[in-house]
């Protein structure tokens, strides 16, 4: 397959990416199509993990309306709370009955301390892209397919030219590329799986596996032991505190964290409940009464410690902690943060360290970029948007739907500048993609 931009990855950054790009091609259309090629391994096309089914259905934006979502959004739930059929096949039940039981607050634009289901988000997102493909295709300036495939390699190809190799063992030829795939994965333990009680990534299936595994386990007072006390953390207290069955089942939960907190909401069991280095994380207040209510309850308590490993020992997994001290549970949730740059754990970005040998930020945690334009430093045709932005580069924790929708724009400017150049300067990979007969207006 042969285009003019990949773009790898389409969640909340690649589609606000891309409907970024649209509008500027609909503004200054282009001499021909622009062929784009748009490959997302999950599927969730505009979503991404925390805004479609790989998140519970319940779950709510980490911070107000207000805070992190852009005033159009605000716009979209006042004309969908009006819209009088909501309510229709496809849409969630949870989503519905919120959008009922607010309707005042969003009819009078009070959004301040409003938080709403991640879902909604997301069903906005996919509205705005789909809008503005239909207006790129209507007005023939861009020609974009969908495919659900991993991007598993990236290589120059000789020329201006680049190739990226796909899981089905396809390839794609390309100009220009966008790397929107998301954090850093976390290299795997190697011995530990869910059947042994250990879950390493909840948004893997919307927390079904942690269910599962609770569910299986034959004992009804069961522990559960949380590595990370961040927003993955509160987010599976919420769920265990609003599930009847699994409050019943399970006897405790511990989070470890460094801190010793509950980041969001910034809760310990010992009762130093207290702002973080003095400012406020901020979080749902269903998120945070649900944790309060489990310290209250004696189900959770706050562990401060760094885990050094993991292992099995009978129907138990044992959780060694830095200064020497162990803590056992039935079930081990690791809600820890992204991996970094030196692991290895994506093929695809570990392609490309290979071809551009430190090209990671000082941070590990994304690669060093040319000043001021998004793009990989040494391979000036390959942008990045979200969370491989973290570090020095950006002045803000780039995991955040303002940032991604404040960033996508000035990535998308750069991108449409380089392939209005690339057209009027005919290429080899043109010449190719004409003989391709892909993407052909
Ligand atoms: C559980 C969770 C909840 C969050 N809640 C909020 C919130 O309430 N408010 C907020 O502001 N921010 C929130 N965030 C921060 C969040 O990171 C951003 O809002 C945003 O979703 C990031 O979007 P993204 O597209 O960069 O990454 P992702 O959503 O991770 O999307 C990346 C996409 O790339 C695809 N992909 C990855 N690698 C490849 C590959 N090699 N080939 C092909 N496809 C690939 C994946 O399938 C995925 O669809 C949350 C994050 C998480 C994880």
């Amino acid at each position: 397959m042969v285009c003019d931009l990949l773009v790898v990855g389409c969640g909340l950054s690649g589609s606000e990416f891309l409907c970024n790009l649209l509008q500027a091609l609909c503004e200054r259309p282009p001499s021909r199509p622009v062929g784009i090629s748009v490959i997302d391994r999950s599927g969730k096309f505009s979503r991404g993990i925390p805004y479609s089914d790989l998140s519970p259905p319940d779950s709510l934006l980490i911070e107000s309306v207000e805070r992190s979502t852009p005033p159009d959004f605000h716009e979209w739930l006042v004309d969908k709370e009006r819209e009088p059929r909501f309510g229709r096949a496809g849409e969630l039940v949870s989503s519905v009955q919120w959008l009922r039981q607010h309707g005042a607050d969003i009819a009078r634009r009070r959004f301040a301390d409003m938080y709403c289901p991640r879902h909604l988000f997301g069903d906005y997102q996919q509205a705005k892209l789909e809008r503005s493909l239909d207006r790129a295709r209507s007005l023939g300036v861009a020609s974009v397919s969908f495919q659900v495939d991993e991007v598993v390699d990236l290589a120059a190809d000789g020329g201006a030219g680049w190739c990226a190799r796909l899981a089905s063992a396809e390839s794609v030829r390309f100009c220009s590329a966008v790397l929107s795939v998301g954090a850093i994965p976390r290299v795997p333990h190697p011995s530990l799986f869910a059947r042994d009680g250990y879950i390493e990534d909840l948004y893997a299936d919307g927390f079904t596996s942690f269910k599962a595994v609770v569910r299986d386990r034959p004992a009804n007072r069961i522990d559960v032991a949380i590595i990370g006390a961040n927003a993955g953390a509160i987010e599976l207290i919420y769920c265990i505190e609003t599930d009847a069955d699994l409050r019943r089942k399970i006897r405790g939960i511990s989070t470890i964290s460094t801190e010793g907190f509950l980041l969001p909401g910034c809760l310990s069991s010992e009762e130093k409940t207290s702002s973080y280095l003095g400012f406020d994380f901020p979080s749902a207040p269903a998120y945070v009464d649900a944790a309060r209510n489990s310290i209250q309850e004696r189900r959770l308590r706050t562990v401060k410690g760094k885990v050094v490993s993991l292992s099995k020992n009978r129907d138990q997994i044992v959780v060694r902690l830095a200064d020497s001290s162990e803590l056992r549970a039935h079930v081990v949730v690791h809600c820890g943060g992204a991996g970094r740059m030196d692991k290895h754990s994506s093929g695809l970005i570990a392609s490309i360290q290979k071809m551009i040998p430190s090209c990671e930020n000082r941070f590990n945690k994304g690669f060093k970029l040319d000043a001021g334009t998004y793009k990989i430093s040494g391979a000036a045709r390959v942008s990045i948007l979200g969370p491989l932005l973290n570090g020095d580069t950006v002045q803000s924790y780039v995991e955040s739907i303002s940032t991604i929708h404040r960033i996508a724009p000035e990535v998308a400017r750069h991108v449409f500048e380089d392939i209005i150049r690339d057209l009027s300067q005919p290429s080899e990979l043109e010449a190719r993609r004409v003989r391709s007969g892909r993407y052909q207006p």
